[in-house]
């Protein structure tokens, strides 16, 4: 017995001590990996790039090849090839044919002389106002900066345009998402583009925005075939303006905004006088032509050459330096220059420096492609000769290397004016040290290393739609399997799916913390709410209330609210909120959730719809994707419970364009149906480029429409009414709103269709009254508009009255005006016409739409909270957005308001506070929330 409990003890001893030991081993184990790791050391994290803002970027970083816009392309499924021009029967038929309007333009009406204004255009709607007045042109002159020191690839940042009236100045950084909105002016054959060597021009339109030019007239070309002096724009500025151009300033950053007014001028300078030269250009080459002519025996056609030479231009096709190993032809480049003597000193163990240039040039490669630089901006070649011969051995050593060679750069070179070394070669100098010391392995093998070091779970450095898909195509290959396992990854996918969960957290969580905690307090003292600051400055503005605290923010009204919380009897809307995932606790990111989906709520009537920050609520990406699997889910139950399918079928009355929703006993409505979003994109895209169409989409998406319409032949009329189809008054309003069309301007319709219906398709125009044409079908349209707008002003006006409801003006509430607000999205019109005609999926991001860059698909987008599917889930790198029916359930269609009405008239108002509760329960069971803020009840009751 004695000796069964000394045993024992013994045993209990030594178990105890191996727990400790393994513990501390543990800790150490978990202490040295940290260590290994380098962790948020990357100097991008504290600088903020323009392109960072870019959504759609058709060029990354990666080595994967190009992708050109295919119009031939079968929508979704067939990838675009590379090799064909998208618009090449089109400019070759200029070639023969050349359509050179713009020498019709009579001289006298050019503006020689250059005044003060100039048109800024910054935003979507100023850029489609331009589109209109482009596409009334015969022609315009064209010109683009770019910058490329702070960017792999580079990027287009302004883009300079000039019609005979005015000058125009896009900002192509704002609006790098948006510019596909002059894709059609720039491949009208109809219409002359005017540039100045637009070689470089040319192929990067297709680069940032798939913009092929189709119809250019290039002066420099012009020069050559007139056998000028010289072909420079400084020369043709000088010779036929008398203008002087400073041409230095084509270096200058332009991404600087505001630009200065030495840059304005210098980029006003390179458009405004193209179209008057190219008209004196034009009058010679025909001069030459009358010559000629009368020699029969010289086939030399002057203006036919001009035009061929200009539009074989057009013909070049925009793609990525192709090399052995990344910085190959850097390396020979240097190498060969060292070889031709041109280096100094005698270079001591020759094969060992000729593979450390290699290898510092492919690590600059490498680093340049993953922040987003220039390899200038990394490091200079001087300094990788000077790294390779001298071989430093310590991180000064490194540095005072890295200076000395670049002090000795020639002063008037450039790149002397940039840091040296580079904030890039600072935060990385570890991976130059090891590169030196040889620690890195072959090169094969060091770019997997380098890569997820930089991008990989837990890598230093960020990530972006630049570089996304170079950690996708190039680590996964070769060497992953070995490094995840050193990163406790499983395999490569997981890698994967890590790296573009963050991309995702990246690009869709909230920018700033969603709730300011500011406080509004009662003339009497107490608190009413909390919310953010604009609605703080809101009432401030109008003199509603006093600031009586600064950090944070609070105001007392000077009159008295109409409702009070403790009238509501529920304390949820004075409790401050934590800007954190109500579901898990997660405070490093977090989006916005409506945990009652807008296409019912859009419809509830006004008075139910003001406690929405209650049902707003932040939610991680986890737990959003829970979330919102469940409410898809739970939707199509609905569907099936009311007998309300997701989709629209058909319209009874064309005039009140009314939909019928399935019958009940039709279960099967998919079939027959057609979503509204679908619907909505195929009639744009008709309306917008039927005419430029190939024939198989055409009918395609007239297929799509004519299902809507029950079958029968579709006109115009119809196209349009389409677009509005499902839409409240109020989200036709929105729409029109983000358009930023007028009142006075309503939607241009291009009343083109009938030339190509003849043939192809079954779209006819009812339309023979040209007026009508001119003047769209917008009555009732317009109609909406004033009825909404006059509503909200008389509520701004009555405001007091009955909407200052303290328990509407709180945090987490995404509308700008605290009293007329409604808490929907109506789908915005950041689609492109490329979006139109390329995809089901342009209007998925109904919302503050984004793009996710995807390794296999860089054209999928994606959005959170019932925008997208989340059978497809979002982030895990290799899901390509096909021709879904699941995508069908994204539109706001009829649908939701069927539901809403059928409630409302059969259980009335308290129907639909009982349907909020089932959807709260449908949230509360699927992410089963732990950190809802105090006061949040799923049967919370206004
Ligand atoms: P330009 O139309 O002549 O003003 O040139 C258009 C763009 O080409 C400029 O914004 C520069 O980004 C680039 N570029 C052309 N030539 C040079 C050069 N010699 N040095 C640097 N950048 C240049
Ligand atoms: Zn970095
Ligand atoms: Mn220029």
């Amino acid at each position: 017995m004695e000796n069964k409990k000394e045993k024992m003890k013994i045993l209990l001893t030594i178990a105890s001590v191996a727990a400790i030991s393994i513990f501390f081993t543990a800790q150490l184990y978990r202490r040295r990996r940290k260590q290994r790791r380098p962790q948020s050391c990357c100097y991008l994290h504290s600088e903020s790039k323009p392109q960072l803002s870019f959504k759609r970027v058709f060029a990354d970083n990666s080595c994967s090849p190009f992708n050109h816009f295919n119009r031939q392309a079968d929508s979704v499924n067939e990838k675009s090839s590379s090799l064909t021009h998208p618009y090449e029967s089109e400019i070759t038929t200029l070639m023969e044919n050349p359509q050179l309007l713009f020498s019709k333009i009579a001289m006298d009406d050019f503006d020689a002389k250059m005044d003060d204004s100039y048109v800024w255009v910054e935003t979507e709607s100023q850029l489609s106002q331009l589109a209109q007045v482009l596409s009334e042109h015969r022609a315009f002159a064209v010109d683009t900066e770019q910058h490329s020191l702070r960017s792999f690839l580079g990027f287009t940042a302004l883009i300079q345009i000039s019609t005979e009236k005015e000058d125009y100045l896009v900002d192509a950084i704002a609006l790098h998402d948006a510019i596909g909105i002059l894709r059609p002016v720039f491949a009208d054959p109809n219409i002359c583009k005017v540039f100045h060597g637009a070689d470089g021009d040319i192929v990067w339109l297709q680069r940032d925005f798939h913009i092929y030019v189709v119809n250019l007239f290039d002066t420099a070309k012009a020069c050559e075939v007139l056998s000028k002096p010289q072909k420079s724009l400084a020369y043709l500025l000088e010779t036929y303006c008398g203008v002087a151009t400073n041409k230095l300033l084509q270096r200058e950053d332009w991404r600087q905004r505001p630009l200065s007014e030495e840059m304005v001028q210098y980029a006003r300078t390179d458009a405004h006088y193209l179209l008057y030269i190219a008209n004196c250009l034009m009058a010679e080459l025909k001069q030459q032509d009358c010559e000629y002519s009368s020699c029969p025996d010289d086939k030399f056609h002057f203006v036919l050459e001009a035009s061929r030479r200009s539009n074989m231009i057009c013909l070049q096709l925009y793609a990525k330096e192709v090399e052995d190993f990344p910085g190959a032809s850097a390396a020979f480049s240097i190498l060969s220059r060292q070889l031709n003597g041109q280096g100094s000193g005698p270079i001591s163990g020759a094969t060992k420096f000729q593979d450390l240039v290699r290898r510092l040039c492919a690590w600059r490669d490498l680093m340049a492609r993953v922040h987003d630089e220039s390899t200038r901006y990394i490091l200079s070649d001087y300094a990788i000769v000077a790294l390779s011969k001298k071989v430093p051995t310590t991180q000064a050593d490194i540095y005072s290397t890295i200076i000395q060679a670049d002090l000795n750069i020639d002063s008037s070179n450039f790149s002397s004016s940039l840091p040296s070394p580079s904030p890039l070669v600072c935060s990385h100098w570890i991976d130059v040290h090891q590169l030196i010391q040889d620690k890195l392995g072959n090169l094969d093998k060091f770019f997997p290393v380098v890569l997820q070091n930089c991008l990989g779970p837990n890598g230093s450095c960020p990530l972006s739609v630049f570089n996304y898909a170079l950690l996708m195509n190039c680590s996964l290959k070769h060497e992953t399997r070995l490094v995840s396992k050193q990163n406790g990854f499983k395999n490569p996918k997981q890698v994967a799916k890590k790296a573009s969960r963050e991309l995702f957290i990246q690009k869709f969580s909230c920018k700033s913390p969603v709730y300011h905690n500011c406080r509004i307090y009662a003339n009497d003292g107490r608190l009413l709410c909390y919310c953010d600051h604009k609605k703080l400055e809101w009432y401030l503005h109008r003199d509603l209330a006093k600031l009586v605290d600064d950090e944070p923010p609070a105001i007392m009204l000077l009159f008295e609210p109409k409702g009070r919380p403790e009238d509501e009897d529920n304390d949820f809307y004075i409790q401050s909120k934590k800007n954190i995932c109500v579901g898990c606790g997660e405070g490093n990111h977090y989006l916005r959730y409506r945990v009652i989906p807008s296409c019912y709520r859009i419809h509830f009537p006004e008075h139910l719809k003001s406690h929405r920050s209650h049902d707003i609520v932040l939610l991680c990406v986890d737990c959003h994707e829970v979330a919102h699997a469940a409410a898809e889910k739970y939707k199509k139950q609905i569907a099936g419970e009311f007998g309300i399918p997701l989709y629209v079928r058909k319209v009874i009355d064309l005039n009140q364009a009314s939909i019928i929703s399935g019958s009940s006993d039709s279960m099967n409505f998919e079939d027959s149906g057609v979503s509204p979003l679908q619907l909505r994109t195929a009639a744009k895209a008709l309306l917008r480029h039927g005419p430029e169409m190939p024939p198989s989409r055409l009918e395609e998406l007239t297929q799509i429409v004519m299902r809507y319409y029950g079958g029968r032949e579709i006109s115009k009329e119809d196209l349009e009414r389409a677009l509005v189809a499902g839409m409240s008054p109020h989200e036709r309003r929105r729409l029109e709103k983000k358009k930023g069309l007028s009142l006075k301007q309503p939607m241009r319709i291009l009343p083109v269709i009938e030339q190509e219906s003849n043939n192809v398709t079954k779209i006819i125009s009812t339309t023979s009254d040209p007026s009508k044409v001119d003047n769209p079908d917008v009555s009732d349209f317009t109609a909406d508009v004033s009825q909404s707008t006059k509503v909200d002003t008389l509520k701004e006006a009555l405001g007091t009255k009955d909407e200052m409801d303290f328990s509407m003006v709180t945090d987490a509430d995404d509308t700008n005006n605290p009293i007329t607000s409604s808490n929907f999205e109506v789908a915005t019109t950041s689609t492109t016409a490329y979006d139109d005609m390329n995809s089901h999926s342009s209007e998925i991001c109904e919302n503050k739409s984004m793009c996710a860059v995807d390794a296999n698909d860089n054209s999928e987008r994606s959005t959170p909270n019932e925008l997208v599917d989340s059978s497809c889930t979002r982030y895990d790198g290799n899901i390509p957005l096909k021709h879904n029916s699941k995508l069908s359930l994204l539109g706001h269609g009829p649908h939701g308001k069927q539901v809403v009405d059928r409630i409302l008239n059969e259980y009335g108002e308290e129907g639909i506070r009982q349907f909020c509760q089932r959807w709260r329960q449908v949230f509360v069971e699927a992410v089963h929330p732990r950190f809802l803020p105090a006061g949040w009840d799923v049967m919370h009751r206004i």
